[in-house]
């Protein structure tokens, strides 16, 4: 049973308590905080001083606030309102005999300021059945956490007097996920042609499969990514709980919607805004995109060390990240879409113009486009750009609209979960290379077919396995329980970008 007066500190989406002790002892006045680095002491101490102040109490003698454990790195602002009250109580205002867990920056006239971290704190405080104390302007993030008792409090004040039993604070009611809804940014509709690319994102949907875009600029990339957002299955509870776990970690406010994180990623972004990390230690951007998208622009400019930080998280859904300190975990399960032009001009094979770049060029950006990430993607996929004609004569044509498609991804994903559930695994993609090949189910005239199609591909061991997935998924959303030959020619047609990129070197 937790005791005594505690704040918080964040480890990754992690919220651990520590414990406020303070002592008050004769003498000239000073104030000593043990556990906290020296910068955000000397700013939280003034922070404290001057609340406390604004309540009548002005600290007299010798303090000692200690803030255990003490290899815990901590974040001063977190810590201004336990700290407050547990001054308050070692002058004798306040008498708090259970444990409590509180949590807020003080502005120096006594108002609570939002704070990042309020929902893994209300977590913590429910698994240890203590009550919370948040800024009111956190109360809408607690909400969300069934179960746990928290209060929500404007000032300093107001808390003093819900303590010393004079006024009372209403609690949060606990609101959970159930109103929240889904809303699709770009429907599939909305994308004139185009049916094989949404043909493709409809399988990357279905079975969590990586996808490279490639086409010229105005080929509509962008949408098709954005669209692919909106025929993912709408986010779990459990999904909603991992991702608004992070996005108060990140100190970004709440995003409503159980539609799944979409992140745009340029390529100038720093290493740390993609993977976390910094002095003050944030998640990144795969991280914010977790259980979602992770849309890279632009791909063949990004530098080699941030692709190659990617690995990890695209093999494992998570991605550690270090510092003096220690290292630090974050989710990080994306499902990566990224986009590139055909050649550095942007439009070779393109219907109306004509492509301006030297052979060595091609070349050097064929070889760009290889390399670790490029390895960890499922589906190649074109996306010509249209020609006016066809975006005129299409104006007829009626595209399937993005609900309808999400059923069918759906009902994939049902039949994925099914089937690998005993082996503990979700969906295709994340299938161990070795496990998918041991548990595929084919009709007879699949492997000859198969044998046939590689001799003329020449793909690797890996672009091999990775028909298969395809394939599965293509099965899935037929709910087809073995994978039949048209499975196989269609996954294939993925990977005749990189069966070309093949040949030309
Ligand atoms: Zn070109």
């Amino acid at each position: 049973m937790m005791k005594g007066i505690n704040g918080i500190t964040l480890k990754g989406t992690l919220a651990l308590p520590v414990e406020i002790e303070v002592e008050i002892t004769g003498g000239l006045f000073s104030i000593t905080v043990v556990g906290l680095p020296d910068a955000a002491v000397k700013e939280a101490r003034e922070r404290v001083r001057a609340a406390l102040r604004g309540i009548g109490l002005t600290l007299k003698g010798r303090i000692a606030i200690n803030l255990a454990p003490a290899d815990l790195p901590k974040e001063g602002a977190l810590l201004d309102l336990p700290m407050a009250v547990g001054l308050a109580k070692a002058a004798g205002r306040v008498n708090l005999s259970d444990g409590a867990v509180f949590m807020g920056e003080l502005a120096l006239d006594g108002r609570l300021r939002w704070v990042r971290g309020a929902v893994p704190a209300a977590v913590m405080a429910k698994e240890l059945g203590v009550p919370l104390f948040v800024p009111r302007e956190n109360e809408r993030e607690v909400a969300l956490v069934s179960g746990v008792k928290a209060y929500p409090v404007d000032t300093l004040l107001d808390l003093m007097l819900h303590l010393t039993g004079e006024k009372q604070l209403g609690p949060i009611e606990s609101r959970g996920f159930e109103d929240e809804k889904f809303e699709a940014d770009v429907d599939l509709a909305d994308i004139k042609g185009q049916f094989a690319a949404k043909r493709a994102i409809e399988i990357a949907a279905a079975g969590h499969h990586n996808i490279l875009l490639t086409g010229s600029p105005g080929s509509g990339k962008t949408m098709l990514a954005q669209a692919l957002k909106g025929i993912l299955p709408p986010l779990s509870d459990e999904e909603m709980m991992e991702v608004l776990l992070v996005r108060s970690v990140a100190g970004m406010s709440l995003e409503s919607g159980r539609s799944r994180p979409f992140r745009t990623v340029h390529h100038t972004a720093s290493s740390v805004a993609i993977c976390g990390g910094g002095s003050a230690m944030r998640p990144g951007e795969v991280s914010l995109g977790n259980r979602g998208v992770l849309f890279l622009d632009e791909f063949p400019e990004f530098s080699r060390e941030v692709l190659e930080s990617l690995r990890q998280p695209l093999e494992d859904g998570i991605i550690n990240v270090s510092r003096a300190a220690g290292s630090v975990t974050y989710p990080a399960r994306v499902l990566l879409v990224s986009a590139c032009n055909p050649c550095p001009c942007g439009f070779l094979g393109d219907p109306a113009e004509q492509c301006r770049c030297t052979a060595h060029a091609l070349e050097r950006y064929q070889r760009k486009l290889s390399g670790p990430i490029l390895d960890r993607i499922d589906l190649h996929v074109a996306v010509p750009r249209l020609k006016p004609e066809e975006l005129v004569s299409l104006d007829e044509v009626k595209s399937e609209p993005s609900e309808s498609v999400r059923l069918r991804v759906q009902a994939a994903r049902k039949v994925q979960q099914d089937r690998w559930r005993e082996l503990g695994y979700n969906c295709n993609a994340e299938l161990p290379e070795k496990v998918l090949r041991r548990n595929l189910v084919m009709e007879e005239d699949v492997k000859p077919f198969l044998a046939q199609a590689m001799r003329g591909l020449r793909l690797s061991g890996r672009g091999f396995s990775r028909v298969l997935r395809v394939a599965r998924t293509i099965a899935d959303l037929e709910n087809s329980r073995k994978i039949a030959v048209t499975h196989i020619a269609e996954s294939l047609s993925y990977r005749r970008g990189e069966a070309l990129n093949h040949a030309r070197r």
